[in-house]
């Protein structure tokens, strides 16, 4: 009998808030994942979600061609939060009770992040939006989700992105590539696989989280992550 995580942490890219636009949000992609984050909800499992925000900017692309890179990570941040507070709508018009919390102060549209706070609000069975990455230039957002899953106690980061998991090889070059079932830390530090950054690998690695990398775009794949189907890679100790 399959056993559901109790508490997890999501993160999803800013692009996954994209679909096939080349810029900004779709509202129907959002509405859909906010559909399956309501579904594990109503399961009563506890769900945290970091937000990225490449969607709308990122600040090393933004520094390639000038910018102050300090500069360019605020305003990268700053978009993940007009997407925290897209997933936020689109959860309650799903009937889900969603506070967002930012690393950086915007009281007037969010709550800032309180630990404490934000873990009251998981157990009432509210969802808690992490916005602005960690608050810091020259950090990422799949960081950010390593620090907040420790930081909450979740059981498991759940890494949503466009494949069914992590290859040998990429899949669309390469057709006899293998997808792992499995991965370490180590592995994945040593290969340097494209997980998450080696800064969350670590910290990860440090705290002993598991990471399920698995295809948001396929329908239901965060109900099948939740409840333990293997579906994706899992990387682990
Ligand atoms: N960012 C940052 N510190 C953080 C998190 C994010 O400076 O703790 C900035 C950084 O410029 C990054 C942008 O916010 O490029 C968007 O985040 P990210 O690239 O991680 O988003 P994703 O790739 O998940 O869409």
């Amino acid at each position: 009998m399959l056993k559901p995580y109790k508490r997890v942490l999501l993160k999803l890219s800013g692009e996954a808030l994209m679909g096939n636009l080349g810029y900004g949000i779709d509202p129907s992609v959002v509405e859909g994942i906010a559909g399956e984050i309501a579904e594990v909800v109503a399961l009563g499992v506890q769900v945290a979600v970091v937000v990225g925000g490449g969607n709308i900017f990122r600040g090393v692309k933004a520094s390639a061609s000038g910018m102050d890179r300090a500069t360019a990570d605020y305003i990268g941040m700053i978009a993940t939060v007009m997407n925290s507070l897209t997933l936020q709508d689109s959860l309650e018009r799903n009937g889900v009770q969603t506070r967002v919390q930012t690393a950086i102060a915007m009281q007037e549209v969010a709550e800032p992040y309180i630990r404490r706070r934000a873990i009251r609000h998981l157990e009432k069975g509210r969802v808690v939006i992490f916005g602005a990455g960690s608050g810091n230039p020259f950090f990422t957002t799949d960081t950010t989700a390593a620090l907040r899953a420790a930081e909450i106690d979740a059981e498991v980061i759940f890494k949503a992105t466009k494949v069914d998991g992590v290859y040998d090889a990429d899949p669309h070059l390469n057709p006899n590539a293998k997808r792992y079932q499995t991965l370490t830390y180590g592995h994945v530090l040593a290969q340097d696989l494209r997980v998450m950054d080696s800064t969350a690998i670590a910290l990860c690695k440090e705290n002993n989280i598991p990471i399920l990398v698995f295809d948001l775009t396929v329908r239901g794949n965060i109900r099948r992550a939740v409840i333990g189907e293997s579906i994706g890679t899992l990387v682990g100790g």
